[in-house]
């Protein structure tokens, strides 16, 4: 295989994530972002100057040119990124942009992907466009009822976009809340668990989903993934990577996808949201899955061949590592109790700082069964540090 350079629109813990499966595989890797030394960027010394990271913001026209200029592919690690100049430069790329400039602009519009979802056939929940008026929401709650979720359609990560309106006299605070931001509103699903699918895709449309998992959040943020997902119908999992994979087949472009999902009591699921990249709820499949997410997104956008994306082990999980302070020694001191705990790994990301609300790493356990992954889960829960409110 020739030796081919890869270039990554952000450089945070996910491309930082990449970059490990990239050396193994010695494929050079070059990051734009506006951090100099950003997490990504901390474990990747360029080869030669013309390899160099790019400092500068992922939605810089100047800043994509330069970088593509260095690189055989161009991929992403967030998706808020200028699909316009991804769209211009990908002519003159050798081997592409992946994903598809066009489906990270129908994913970076909530809105745009939802109608691109349903025009598909696949299961979402009801959602209307509205302006930003208090008339607009309110007429759009009589419409799907409280609660109404209302949602930025752009920009939005870690639950910061939505705001959950309760009663009618909470358009104003919705407006406030979300004030200068594209809005749209989505029917409250009452779901009994939220799940996500990984799903890579090759460069001639294959798709290969991973196993089904169970994500919890905490204040909108993931907080726990347990792989595989847990269900009394079988069937379910089945069903939920076969909505994922369809998912992703509607979509143009390689690479790996994670895609959020609801699922309600009676066994039904609808998609919630995708994200064009590797995803917080795949992490565990660098220690628990024959090849990680990360690894295949960097085969599948080289159309090298996709690796097994099984489990290699009985049970999984993650539990993300989030600032409860701005105090980074309680993340150090948690991940050096963590490394005490058998069939635990520790990631930590290289942030300089540490501020409440902060993915500052995360650490993945498995275990042989169940009862030996929630009993090591559970220790690492009793020493995880605390809100200070
Ligand atoms: P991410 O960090 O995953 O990108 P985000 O900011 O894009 O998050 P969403 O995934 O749209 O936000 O929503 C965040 C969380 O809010 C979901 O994980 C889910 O718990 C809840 N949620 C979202 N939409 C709905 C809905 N229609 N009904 C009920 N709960 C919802
Ligand atoms: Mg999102
Ligand atoms: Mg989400």
């Amino acid at each position: 295989m020739a030796h081919k350079t890869v270039g990554v629109l952000g450089g945070g813990q996910l491309g930082r994530m990449l970059a490990a499966p990239a050396a193994l595989l010695d494929i050079d890797i070059c990051f734009l972002d506006v951090g100099e030394h950003s997490p990504a960027k901390q474990v990747v010394a360029p080869k030669s100057a013309d390899k160099a990271h790019v400092n500068g913001a992922f939605s810089d026209p100047a800043k994509i040119r330069e970088l593509a200029s260095r690189v055989d592919v161009l991929t992403i690690e967030i998706e808020h990124v200028n699909a316009d100049v991804l769209e211009k430069v990908e002519p003159a790329m050798p081997l592409g942009v992946h994903p598809a400039p066009s489906t990270i602009r129908i994913i970076q519009d909530k809105f745009i992907q939802k109608k691109h979802l349903r025009q598909n056939g696949l299961p979402v929940s009801s959602f209307l466009p509205v302006e930003s008026s208090k008339e607009a929401l309110e007429d759009a709650a009589t419409k799907l009822g409280y609660p109404l979720m209302v949602k930025s359609r752009t920009l939005a990560y870690d639950g910061r976009g939505n705001f959950v309106m309760r009663t009618a006299s909470q358009a104003f605070e919705a407006l406030t809340v979300l004030k200068n931001r594209p809005l749209y509103c989505e029917k409250w699903v009452p779901f009994v668990a939220e799940i996500a699918v990984m799903v890579v895709r090759s460069t001639t449309g294959e798709v290969r989903s991973y196993p089904a998992v169970e994500t919890i959040h905490k204040d909108n943020i993931c907080h726990l993934v347990f792989a595989p997902l847990r269900h009394r119908d079988p069937a379910v999992a089945d069903r939920a990577r076969g909505i994922a994979e369809a998912a992703v087949k509607s979509f143009e472009g390689a690479g790996i996808f994670g895609v959020e999902m609801f699922l309600l009591e009676n066994g039904s699921i609808y998609l919630n949201e995708i994200a064009p990249r590797p995803h917080n709820s795949g992490h565990y499949t660098i220690e628990a899955c024959e090849t990680s997410q990360f690894e295949n997104h960097l085969r599948a956008i080289l159309s090298l061949p996709l690796g097994s994306t099984a489990l290699k082990v009985p049970a999984a999980a993650m539990l993300n590592l989030i600032g409860a302070s701005n105090d980074l020694e309680e993340i150090k001191s948690f991940a050096t109790y963590a490394m005490s705990v058998p069939g635990v790994s520790v990631h930590l990301y290289g942030k300089g700082e540490c501020r409440k609300g902060r993915k500052m790493g995360h650490t993945t356990i498995v275990a042989d069964s169940d009862a030996e992954l929630r009993a090591r889960v559970r220790l690492l829960l009793e020493h995880l540090p605390g809100p200070r409110d």
